[in-house]
Parts: C-alpha cells; sequence; structure tokens
C-alpha cells in the first residue's frame, strides 16, 4: 500500500496545474488548482474532468500565480485550502483589484512553519526562490514515502536552506511540475513522479 499520484493537468503545458496525492486509507491532497493560462476570460468549470469532488480533499497551493491558484472558487465548498500567509493575502489583493473577489479562504503555514500534519500527510512547506512572493515547495510524507512537489522555481540566488535543517533521503521522489523557466531542472537528479 502505498501513495498514489494522479496529475490531473500540468504535464503537457505550463500552469493550469491540478495533482492529487491518495493515501492508501483514502484521504488526498490536491497540490494545486490553477487557473489554464490559455483560458478565455470569464470561463469557468474549468477544474479537470478527472479530479473526483465527490470525495473530501484537503487542498494546498503552492505559490500565488493564478496558473496555480485561479480556479479555488470551483473547487468544493467543503475542502479546506492552505497556503502561505503572504500567498493569502495576496492572493485576495489580485481577486479583488481583477474584481472577482474570493469567497473561499485559506488555512495558512508561513516561512519558519514547521512540518505540519493534515490526516496521515506530513506537509513541509520550504520556502523558495520564484518570481512569485511567498513561493513554497511543498514535501509531502505518507505511507512511508516522501513526494516533494517543487511547484515553479528558479535558481538565480543561492539555493534556500531545507526547512530546520530537513535533508532528501534516498528513496525519496521528486516531482516538477509547473514552469521553472532557466533553472538548469535538467541539472537535477531524476525528476520522476511516483
Ligand atoms: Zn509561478
Amino acid at each position: 500500500m502505498t501513495l498514489t499520484l494522479t496529475v490531473h493537468r500540468g504535464t503537457r503545458q505550463i500552469g493550469g496545474v491540478c495533482i492529487e496525492i491518495a493515501h492508501p486509507d483514502g484521504e488526498r491532497l490536491i497540490l494545486d488548482a490553477g487557473r489554464p493560462l490559455d483560458a478565455p476570460e470569464g470561463a469557468t468549470g474549468l477544474l479537470p474532468a478527472s479530479l473526483d469532488r465527490s470525495r473530501p480533499a484537503t487542498v494546498l497551493i503552492s505559490h500565488p500565480h493564478q496558473d496555480h491558484w485561479g480556479l479555488v472558487e470551483e473547487l468544493p465548498a467543503d475542502w479546506p485550502i492552505w497556503t502561505g500567509s503572504g500567498s493569502a493575502k495576496l492572493i485576495a489583493v489580485t481577486a479583488d483589484i481583477t474584481r472577482h473577489p474570493l469567497t473561499r479562504t485559506f488555512q495558512t503555514w508561513h516561512s519558519r512553519s514547521k512540518p505540519f500534519a493534515i490526516g496521515p500527510f506530513t506537509i513541509a512547506p520550504i520556502l523558495t526562490d520564484h518570481s512569485a512572493f511567498d513561493a513554497y515547495m511543498l514535501l509531502v510524507e505518507g505511507a512511508g514515502k516522501r513526494v516533494l512537489y517543487t511547484g515553479d522555481f528558479r535558481r538565480h540566488r543561492q539555493p534556500v536552506p531545507l526547512h530546520h535543517g530537513d535533508q532528501l533521503q534516498p528513496g525519496g521522489n521528486l516531482c516538477h511540475h509547473g514552469s521553472s523557466g532557466d533553472t538548469g531542472l535538467d541539472q537535477l537528479p531524476l525528476p520522476v513522479c511516483q
């Protein structure tokens, strides 16, 4: 019994990211609920059809770019949504200035948050460098597996230390989705989702 990782959208395009991690006990995390960059203005009903909205899930938003959070209003109302504290503020401001104020609220972590539990998962937010303020990689642990979701990142400066001295262990999985720009991503080891 292991984690099941489903990329609902994001492997063949930049943005519109939506990834599901399911624990063998049935609990689920959704990593990002991004609006596709090519979606027409005002279009709705854009969540991936493959995403089962009839069962509970918790959503984690990696950073405040709309191609990673822009569909949160379409998520089931009883699904908790988490993001960084700065991201939550910036997302709310963005929604206001684009005249689509959010009805959803966020639960938040901050840049020095220790790993925290959501059901059977442990989440470690890792502040990273990106063109968006308060952007995070998310290290998810559950069922004896570790999955690193990089979100979007760039390597324009010295790497940000991993959370509180944590190190990726051999056997951990690196899962990259989203735009990395000119990051030298191909120099990173094994960008594989399992
Ligand atoms: Zn981004």
